[in-house]
């Protein structure tokens, strides 16, 4: 079951979107619908609502009466917190049943207008934000919707900003212009991103990563932030840390289009035992990979000792975001040179250029034998591996020079 959350500002076409995704067959759970159906008369949440707050939240006829509510509840922090401990639970446990209810070869999308500010990215596999320029949505509400433009500008100014939904986008769609072009771009997207990706996730296909060099993307900072996230939220407590590594996390940078990171844990048992947890939430495990190749030895480490280098790997499911994620034990030579040698590239302009030289040149080692997929990996590192072996030892003296320490 592929999880998309769905949202946007108010007026920027969330229903819309919604509309479409449902006549292509997802399961649509809505927040909004949700709120009010538990609140409906004859609920237990109605009932708690009275209890706290008293007859005067209810209409004549028994229903909710909600601008007593928002009257009574926004008083003081107290009361609003005691409306949120009635509500949140009831609308997290209907939102689930109704999650877990749908087939397992669904896709589900959350429709959640305050998913950002809720800060709820890190729960789904895709986060899709519709977008439209704050005037026309405006327009939209005013004249399309019948809101008073007092009322339509009071509720875009208490929502999350465009730059705030912007990084937590992993899918930005457009709906500046007409209807159909937004009901084409999700056709799109449905038919070359989630239907793939559902399809990946239950199946643990891990979708490669292309190999050759791009220039930089100033995305791929946001895009690394968004996977550490997730990870966090997957791994709980059993991540001592978790950082976005490898050359898409030094800026302007070219780099093969696949963000790294690192998961850093205590042993190899508990990456193991993480291993059924990520896959489930679409990083799937790549089983032939456990170990890095061993740098010269440097320092007292003894760190040619192969187990040292031992590890695990995930990659993604994900066709729109080809991800590589290494799980390393805390302190171990691999876990401290993936950070040391990110902060080393970040700090010195003379060996990033040297580094991009290297990469270059496996790139087109990698390219000249593209249509064999296998071979084109081990050219690229063939060719980048006599660097590593060097660059582990300056990149070591970098650090006691600087007094590098892996940050928080
Ligand atoms: P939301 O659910 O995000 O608040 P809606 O989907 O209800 O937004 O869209 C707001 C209004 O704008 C609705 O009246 C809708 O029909 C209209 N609308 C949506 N997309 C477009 C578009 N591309 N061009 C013109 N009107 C649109």
């Amino acid at each position: 079951m592929l999880k998309v959350g769905l949202t946007g500002g108010i007026g920027a076409g969330k229903s819309t979107v919604s509309r479409v995704l449902a006549d292509l067959g997802a399961v649509i759970v809505d927040a909004d619908v949700i709120a009010r159906e538990v609140v409906e008369p004859g609920t237990p949440g109605l009932a708690a609502l009275v209890d706290a707050f008293g007859d005067g939240v209810l209409h004549p006829d028994g229903t909710l009466n909600r601008p007593a509510l928002a009257a009574a509840a926004f008083a003081s922090d107290e009361s609003r917190l005691l409306l949120n401990s009635i509500l949140h639970p009831l609308i997290g446990q209907r939102t689930l049943e109704l999650v877990d209810g749908a087939p397992a070869d669904a896709i589900v999308v959350q429709d959640i207008p305050l998913l950002v500010e809720g800060r709820m990215g890190p729960a789904f596999n895709l986060v899709i934000v519709v977008y439209v320029e704050e005037a026309e949505r405006l327009r939209r509400l005013v004249e399309l919707r019948g809101m008073p433009e007092t009322d339509a500008r009071a509720r875009i100014a208490a929502q999350a900003t465009d730059e705030q939904r912007r990084a937590a986008a992993d899918v930005w769609l457009d709906n500046n212009g007409t209807p159909d072009e937004l009901e084409a771009q999700v056709r799109a997207l449905v038919a070359d991103r989630l239907l793939p990706f559902d399809r990946n996730l239950r199946d643990g296909v891990v979708v490669p990563g292309p190999p050759i060099l791009r220039p930089a993307d100033p995305a791929w900072a946001a895009q690394g932030r968004r996977l550490v996230d997730r990870l966090r939220a997957v791994c709980g407590e059993q991540a001592l840390r978790v950082d976005h590594v490898g050359s898409t996390a030094v800026p302007g940078l070219d780099a093969r289009d696949i963000v790294d990171v690192q998961i850093t844990v205590a042993d190899l048992d508990t990456a193991d035992a993480l291993s059924g947890p990520l896959t489930a939430a679409g990083f799937p495990l790549i089983p032939g990979e456990t170990f890095d190749l061993p740098k010269p030895e440097y320092g007292a480490g003894g760190e040619t000792d192969p187990a040292l280098w031992a590890k695990r790997a995930h990659g993604g499911a994900d066709p729109g975001r080809p991800v590589h994620i290494d799980l390393r034990v805390d302190g171990n030579p691999g876990q401290r040179f993936a950070l040391l040698l990110r902060d080393w590239l970040r700090a010195d302009d003379v060996v990033r250029a040297e580094f991009l030289d290297v990469k270059q040149r496996a790139g087109a080692e990698a390219a000249a034998v593209a249509h064999d997929t296998a071979a084109s990996a081990q050219a690229y590192t063939d060719t980048t591996a006599p660097w590593f072996d060097r660059g582990y030892r300056r990149a070591w003296e970098w650090a006691e020079a600087t007094g590098w320490s892996p940050g928080e």
